[in-house]
C-alpha cells in the first residue's frame, strides 16, 4: 500500500485527522484581511470545512487582524465573498482583535512568570542574533523592568516603539523557530476595526495558538512550511496554560507560471497588469471562478490532495482537467463563427431547402448526449454562415454534414483574387438523405438571416514567462507583454438569452464562461465569453 502522501498518491485514500471524536470538532480558517482568496486559500478552506463536515463538527473563520500595516475592512468583506464563492460556509466569524485585551493579559502573565521579556535591540541586530543563537543583552531583564517596557509599548511613544516582547524560549536551540520569538511590537497605525485603542499588536505566532485554544479549536490545520513552528506553536499553548490543540499540517499549493502571495498579487494589480484582483489571468478564488472554474471542481481537487505533504509545482492542466470533467456532462452547447472572413452559404436545391427568405425553426438537444440540459430553438434557411477554415478546406463536390441539420455537398466554390485566395462564397445543394457517419466534416453554421449575435472570445496566457519562480527573481522582468487574446465572432441567436457566469460549449471550439452578456437594448455590443481551459490546451 502506498503510503497516502507518496507524491503524486491522489487516488482515493481516507482523509482523516487524527484523535478526531464526531460532533467533537473544530477546525477554522485564519486568513489575514490583507488581500483577496487565491487558490491556495481555497485549499486551506476546503480542507477546513470538509473535516468540520466530516465529524459532524464547527468550522470557524477568523480573521487574523493582528497587522493594521497590511490590513484593511476592504480585504475582510472580499474574503466573505471569496469564501462564498468556493461554496465555503462559516459555522461562525470571529476576529483576532476580538482577543486584544486577553492576549495583553496573557503577555503580561508571560512576563510575571519569567517566560517573556521586554527588547530595544534592534531589528538587525536581533535578526543576527537569532541566525547565531546569541543572547540579548535584555533576555534577564527582571519581569518589573519588562512589564514597565511593555506599559510603555503600549502608549506608543517614540520610547515604546523601540521595544518589543519576546517570549524567552531558547538562544540557541537547533530550530530557529524557538529562539525567543517576538510575540507583541507596537504598530501606531489606525487598525480597521480596533481604532487606535490599541498601540500593540500580538504576532501570529503568539496570537494564532491561544486563540485557537480560547476558540475551542481541535484541529489546527497549517501548511507544512510551519512545521518548523509546531514546538514553537506547542511551547505558547503550555506557557499560557491553554487547551490543547492538534495542528494537522498539509503541502502547501502551488501552480506553474503563478505566483501565490497576496503581496505579489497586488503588485499587479496596483502596476495595471491585471483589471483588478478578479482578471481571469489571476489565480484568486475571483480569477478562476471568472474564467469558469466551478466549486465542485475545486473541492475536488483540494480533497485528492488532500493529506499530501509534498510542496508540490502543479500544472493548471491538472485542476482544469478536473474541471472539464464536471463542466462537460451538463453544458449546453451553441455555435460560434469566426468573423473574419466569414463566408456566406447558399443552398441552391435539394430536397428539403428552405424556400428562399424563410426562416425555419426546429428544438433540438442543447446536449445530445444529456436531456436533461433541455432544448433549444436552432433556425435554418436557405443562406447560411459558414467559417472560412471550413470553406478553405472543401473540394467541389465534396459532402460535408452540417451539424444539427444533415448533409449537403458543395457545388460551386468562389474565391477571391487567386485559385488560392480565400473563399467568398459558396453553393450547397441540400442532401439529408446523405449518411452523415460518411461525411470526414463535420460543420458548424448560423442561418444568416437569424438574429445573428456578436460575441468576443477571450482568451489569455500565463502573465509570467517563468515556470517556477524562485525567491529572488525580480518579477517585473519576467512579465508575458501579451497575455490577453481577443476573436471578433457570431455566434447563434440562443446567446441572447445567457446570463454572466453561465457555462458552455461552443461546438468545436471548447467551453466558455459568459462574461459579459449580451445586452438586448446594445444589439450590436458584442457579448464576452472567456475561453474554459480544458487541461489539454499546453498554453494553459
Ligand atoms: P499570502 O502569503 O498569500 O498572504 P498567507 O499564508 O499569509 O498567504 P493567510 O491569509 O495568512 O495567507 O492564510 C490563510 C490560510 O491559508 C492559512 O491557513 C494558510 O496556511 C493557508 N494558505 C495560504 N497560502 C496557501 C497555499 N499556497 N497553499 C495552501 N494553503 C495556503
Ligand atoms: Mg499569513
Ligand atoms: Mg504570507
Amino acid at each position: 500500500d502506498a503510503p497516502a502522501n507518496a507524491p503524486g498518491a491522489n487516488a482515493t485514500f481516507e482523509l482523516g485527522l487524527p484523535n478526531a471524536v464526531k460532533g467533537h470538532v473544530v477546525t477554522r480558517l485564519p486568513p489575514e484581511p490583507s488581500g483577496y482568496l487565491h487558490i491556495g486559500h481555497a485549499k486551506a478552506a476546503v480542507l477546513n470545512q470538509y473535516f468540520a463536515r466530516m465529524y459532524d463538527g464547527k468550522f470557524l473563520v477568523r480573521f487574523d487582524d493582528t497587522n493594521p500595516s497590511k490590513e484593511k475592512a476592504e480585504f475582510e468583506q472580499s474574503i466573505i465573498e471569496d469564501l462564498a464563492l468556493l461554496g465555503i460556509k462559516a459555522d461562525a466569524t470571529s476576529y483576532t482583535s476580538d482577543y486584544f485585551d486577553r492576549l495583553q493579559q496573557m503577555a503580561i502573565q508571560l512576563v510575571k512568570d519569567g517566560k517573556a521579556y521586554a527588547d530595544d535591540t534592534e531589528q538587525e541586530l536581533m535578526r543576527d542574533q537569532r541566525m547565531n543563537g546569541v543572547a540579548s543583552k535584555r533576555r534577564d531583564l527582571s519581569p518589573e523592568e519588562s512589564l514597565a517596557r511593555f506599559a510603555e509599548m503600549a502608549t506608543g511613544s517614540a520610547e515604546g516603539k523601540r521595544w518589543c516582547l519576546r517570549a524567552k524560549m531558547s538562544v540557541d536551540d537547533p530550530n530557529k523557530a524557538l529562539r525567543d520569538p517576538v510575540i507583541y511590537r507596537v504598530n501606531d497605525l489606525p487598525h480597521h476595526r480596533t481604532g487606535t485603542r490599541y498601540k500593540i499588536y500580538p504576532t501570529y505566532d503568539f496570537a494564532c495558538p491561544v486563540v485557537d485554544a480560547l476558540e475551542g479549536v481541535t484541529h489546527a490545520l497549517r501548511t507544512n512550511e510551519y512545521r518548523d513552528r509546531n514546538p514553537q506553536y506547542q511551547w505558547m499553548l503550555d506557557a499560557t496554560k491553554s487547551r490543547q490543540v492538534e495542528v494537522w499540517d498539509f503541502g502547501r499549493l502551488a501552480f506553474v507560471y503563478t505566483l501565490l502571495s497576496k503581496r505579489k498579487l497586488k503588485w499587479f494589480v496596483e502596476e495595471g497588469h491585471v483589471g483588478g484582483w478578479d482578471d481571469p489571468r489571476f489565480p484568486t478564488v475571483r480569477g478562476i471562478r471568472r474564467r469558469g472554474m466551478t466549486v465542485e471542481a475545486i473541492t475536488q481537487f483540494m480533497l485528492q490532495q488532500g493529506p499530501s505533504q509534498a510542496f508540490l509545482n502543479l500544472e493548471w492542466d491538472s485542476i482544469w482537467n478536473t474541471n472539464k470533467k464536471v463542466i462537460d456532462p451538463v453544458a449546453p452547447r451553441f455555435v460560434a463563427l469566426d468573423k473574419e472572413g466569414l463566408v456566406r452559404v447558399k443552398i441552391v436545391s435539394g430536397e428539403g431547402k428552405p424556400a428562399p427568405g424563410q426562416v425555419e425553426s426546429k428544438e433540438v438537444l442543447k446536449h445530445k448526449k444529456n436531456p436533461d440540459v433541455g432544448t433549444k430553438t436552432t433556425f435554418y434557411a436557405d443562406e447560411i454562415f459558414v467559417e472560412q477554415a471550413d470553406a478553405a478546406s472543401f473540394q467541389q463536390d465534396e459532402e460535408v454534414t452540417l451539424m444539427d441539420w444533415g448533409n449537403a455537398i458543395v457545388r460551386k466554390i468562389s474565391r477571391s483574387g487567386a485559385a488560392d485566395g480565400p473563399v467568398e462564397s459558396l453553393e450547397m445543394e441540400l442532401h439529408l438523405a446523405g449518411d452523415f457517419k460518411k461525411t470526414k466534416k463535420k460543420v458548424t453554421w448560423i442561418a444568416a438571416p437569424s438574429d445573428v449575435t456578436p460575441v468576443t472570445l477571450l482568451d489569455y496566457d500565463y502573465l509570467i514567462t517563468k515556470k517556477k519562480l524562485e525567491e529572488d527573481d525580480k518579477v517585473e522582468e519576467l512579465i508575458n507583454p501579451k497575455t490577453e487574446f481577443r476573436t471578433a465572432a457570431i455566434a447563434d441567436h440562443n446567446i441572447r438569452s445567457l446570463a454572466a457566469g453561465t457555462i458552455i460549449q461552443f461546438e468545436r471550439k471548447g467551453f466558455y464562461i459568459v462574461d459579459r452578456a449580451f445586452d438586448s437594448s446594445k444589439p450590436d455590443q458584442a457579448a464576452e465569453l472567456i475561453l474554459i481551459p480544458d487541461g489539454k490546451a499546453s498554453s494553459i
